[in-house]
């Protein structure tokens, strides 16, 4: 083996190249040839050099000892080094896709994976980023990461949200801190010409749910016509009213949104007022379930439901309970839908597929003598692009529906 560069090597068991030689960049423990590299010879997070059994370079990765997925591929070939102007090449080549996208700097920049860049989540919101990293590696990195960000974007603040969950699994600790400049201003993000105060430090994931901007888009007029012309609107699992207000932007008469989240709730308050759309929108603080049951009660109707909720499936073993939830709050969502009115729902849990919400709602709705006609899918914005051969990360999915009665 010609190998210039100094990595330790991870040798891969006899044809376990497969999958990475097709495109994924995960390598699982039971992978790795530990005869030949012991697992615990690595620290978490040590860069390293990914083998085939025929001692051939895949390429450049790094490892955990302590995951289920041993190492992640970072870069083909062993050309160069997994260094700083690596990371400021692919930080580039993620930038060129978006500025290609969006004519204003508020997008996802680094979709993990997708971007050749695993377990690193960059968000921009103007000459502000919220990056997060999921992984020991990834982690690692953050220094030569953070350099790279400044050099490429230019940013006044880098924060790192560092508190997902998902973090545990790779036994990281869970933090949200400044790691570049400061925050001196309140945080904005542009959409759909309105704009929305967010909170990078302590609000929900980066603080900002770019993933459902193009589905949001589908509210605006298009043909001269809006979905939500005129229409009294819930918006259930508002946030910071990302739906809702993009609802009364593009017409909507009256827009109710609902969050268990009070500061959610408080902000969505202050961005209706800065959009200069107080006097049609308002917002409850409740638990979703019990407020739909409560506006069923009332014979509340509304002729738009938006239900865009956390993610009910988290791991695989959820899948039934979780489908379970997504079922019935299609059908309570129903239950309060005019006559002839639109459900919007969707999923942003990888384990719950795109034809098993379908037949959830299709369900609910057989349950209440009611029929459906999909009019939209939908899936993630372009700014969380898919990785064809690694199906996690196409997790965003959801329907447009027309909900007849019987
Ligand atoms: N629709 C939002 C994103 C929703 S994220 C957007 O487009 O930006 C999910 C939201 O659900 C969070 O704001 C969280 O506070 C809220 N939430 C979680 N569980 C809830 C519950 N049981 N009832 C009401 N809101 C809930």
């Amino acid at each position: 083996m010609t190998q210039e560069i100094a990595y330790p090597a991870l040798y891969l068991k006899r044809n376990e190249d497969a999958r990475l030689r097709a495109g994924h960049l995960w390598v699982f423990s039971n992978e790795v040839d530990v005869k030949r590299s012991p697992l615990t010879e690595f620290e978490p997070g040590e860069i390293c050099v990914i083998v085939d059994a025929h001692d051939k370079p895949l390429g450049l990765g790094y490892v955990n000892p302590n995951s289920l997925i041993a190492a992640r591929l970072v870069n083909r070939g062993t050309a160069h080094a997994l260094d700083r102007s690596l990371l400021v090449h692919k930080i580039n080549v993620a930038l060129s896709l978006r500025e290609r996208l969006y004519a204003e700097p508020y997008y996802r920049v680094v979709f993990g994976e997708a971007d050749g860049l695993p377990g690193l989540t960059v968000d921009r919101f103007g000459d502000v980023l919220v990056a997060q990293t999921t992984t020991a590696g990834m982690e690692r990195l953050k220094d030569d990461i953070a350099a790279a960000l400044v050099k490429v974007l230019k940013p006044a603040a880098l924060v790192w949200k560092n508190d997902a969950g998902s973090r545990a699994m790779e036994q990281l600790p869970e933090y949200a801190d400044i790691g570049y400049g400061e925050l001196t201003a309140p945080v904005l993000v542009r959409e759909g010409g309105l704009e929305f105060e967010i909170d990078p430090i302590g609000g929900q994931k980066t603080g900002w749910f770019y993933d459902q901007r193009a589905n949001r888009d589908l509210l605006a007029p298009v043909h001269g016509k809006s979905l939500v012309r005129d229409a009294r609107v819930l918006d259930v699992f508002s946030y910071l009213g990302g739906w809702g207000l993009r609802a009364a932007a593009a017409g909507a008469r009256e827009v109710v949104c609902v969050d268990a989240s009070a500061a959610a709730v408080e902000a969505i308050g202050r961005n209706a007022t800065r959009n200069g759309l107080s006097e049609r929108v308002s917002a409850v603080k409740a638990d979703a379930f019990d407020h739909l049951k409560a506006l069923r009660d009332a014979r509340e109707r509304f002729d738009v439901v938006i239900l865009d909720p956390p993610a009910f499936v988290k791991r695989k073993k959820d899948f039934v309970e979780g489908r379970l939830a997504y079922r019935r709050i299609a059908e309570m969502g129903m239950q309060i839908l005019a006559r002839d009115g639109i459900l919007i729902t969707c999923s942003c849990s990888y384990h719950m597929p795109r034809a098993a919400l379908l037949d959830a709602v299709q369900q609910g709705a057989r349950h209440l003598d009611r029929s459906v006609q999909v009019l939209a899918q939908l899936q993630q914005a372009p700014d969380h692009p898919v990785h064809p051969a690694i199906p996690e990360t196409d997790y965003l999915k959801g329907c447009i529906c027309r909900v007849l009665p019987s």
